[in-house]
């Protein structure tokens, strides 16, 4: 109903107004009652979830099972137009470009982080847990102990529909496997879970968008971005088509809890989170839409300083190491974290990362707290991208 009166008030007033009294009766914002729809005790409650599936390990029925999951709550959302990518994984091929494909990983050079950044300050061990007995829950252990086999793989996206430009998207995702003998809360429970909760705020029946917004749970990223590689295969060429809108960029979520700062010299960790923790939006400067991505970034940062309730964002160029490196080359990416993933998670800023402490307790509120800010910071943005309004 609000449409009607802004037009009618441009068609006769505005000309005569002045700027003050312009804004005055502009409608108002429709971003805040959005972000206002998540809530901290629905995001813990769906990593939660999510950690009933352990790791979650791709090629296993737990797996399966998690996927299973997630569709059914994208669909009780009303995130209707459900759909699944289906690819062949074979763990003896790696893909010829590596892990983060983006050709920036000189060999040798101990300061150079992945996706060219440059280490400072104390660096802590990184590694994957594989030694089941490292989990001394035997719960946990149990939960996780089948192991993966090679073969056909499915992941789950919905799509909400743009009222005015249906075929072109935004693409939101996050990684829904893990690895590492826990429960893969963090890594990647939190940013699966932050997608499926920015599902279910536009999937709500009062909510229009002019575009289109894809929300999806890559599979396989662990071993390689396999899943997020597949989608680009399958359907990069299809755009424009009936089959797949344009997209228009690619916004991925990946470790959103824990920022307790830089290892100490000793290589422990803060046990809380610290004060001046901030989201990590970045961008890949080596790649093909490196402007645009840019762009992109300062968007959600700006969106972050707006609406965000507790936490800042800070923006780097050097995105790496996930699901956003396949499409880097094709449309404007970009990725949120909880630390930046090469010189901070790199680095070892994350000990609980690919390890059996990635489990939902190891947490707490104010851990939580940083993802449910990155959530805000993407809704807000993209909110503004697609044209939000509430009815
Ligand atoms: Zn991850």
């Amino acid at each position: 109903m609000q449409r009607p009166l802004v037009i009618l008030v441009a068609a006769l007033a505005i000309p005569a107004l002045p700027p003050a009294q312009v804004d005055s009766v502009k409608a108002p914002d429709p971003i805040p009652p959005l972000v206002a729809r998540l809530d901290l005790e629905r995001y813990k409650a769906t990593i939660k979830g999510l950690t009933a599936f352990g790791d979650r390990r791709q090629g296993t029925d737990r797996n399966r099972a998690a996927v299973e999951w997630i569709e059914a709550q994208l669909r009780s959302y009303g995130c209707s137009d459900v759909s699944r990518l289906k690819y062949d994984f074979q763990p003896n091929s790696p893909s010829p470009e590596g892990r983060g494909g983006q050709g920036v990983r000189p060999a040798r050079d101990t300061t150079r982080a992945s996706g060219g950044s440059r280490y400072r300050g104390i660096r802590a061990r990184t590694g994957v847990n594989t030694d089941s007995l490292k989990q001394p829950d035997a719960r946990v252990r149990a939960l996780d102990a089948q192991a993966s086999t090679a073969g056909a793989r499915e992941e789950v996206y919905c799509t909400k529909i743009g009222a005015t430009h249906p075929k072109e998207m935004y693409i939101v995702g996050a990684h829904m496997d893990g690895i590492g003998w826990g429960e893969a809360a963090n890594d990647d429970g939190s940013g699966t879970a932050l997608v499926m909760e920015l599902a279910r705020v536009f999937s709500s029946a009062d909510v229009r968008t002019d575009r289109s917004i894809r929300f999806i749970l890559w599979n396989n990223e662990e071993t390689g971005l396999n899943g997020s590689r597949a989608y680009v295969a399958q359907r990069r060429a299809l755009q424009g088509s009936k089959q797949e809108p344009k997209w228009l960029g690619m916004i991925q979520h990946d470790m959103m809890l824990f920022d307790h700062g830089m290892p100490r010299a000793d290589g422990t960790l803060a046990a809380t989170q610290r004060p001046e923790a901030d989201v990590n939006i970045e961008f890949q400067t080596s790649s093909k839409f490196a402007v645009q991505a840019q762009q992109l970034a300062w968007v959600f940062q700006v969106a972050n300083e707006k609406y965000a309730t507790d936490y800042p964002a800070s923006v780097g160029s050097h995105m790496t190491n996930t699901d956003s490196a396949p499409f880097q080359d094709y449309v404007p990416a970009i990725s949120l974290r909880e630390n930046e993933r090469g010189t901070q998670i790199g680095a070892g800023w994350d000990p609980n990362w690919h390890q059996p402490t990635d489990l939902y307790a190891t947490y707490d509120d104010a851990d939580f707290r940083l993802g449910l800010n990155a959530a805000q910071t993407t809704l807000a943005a993209l909110a503004g991208l697609v044209g939000a309004t509430t009815r």
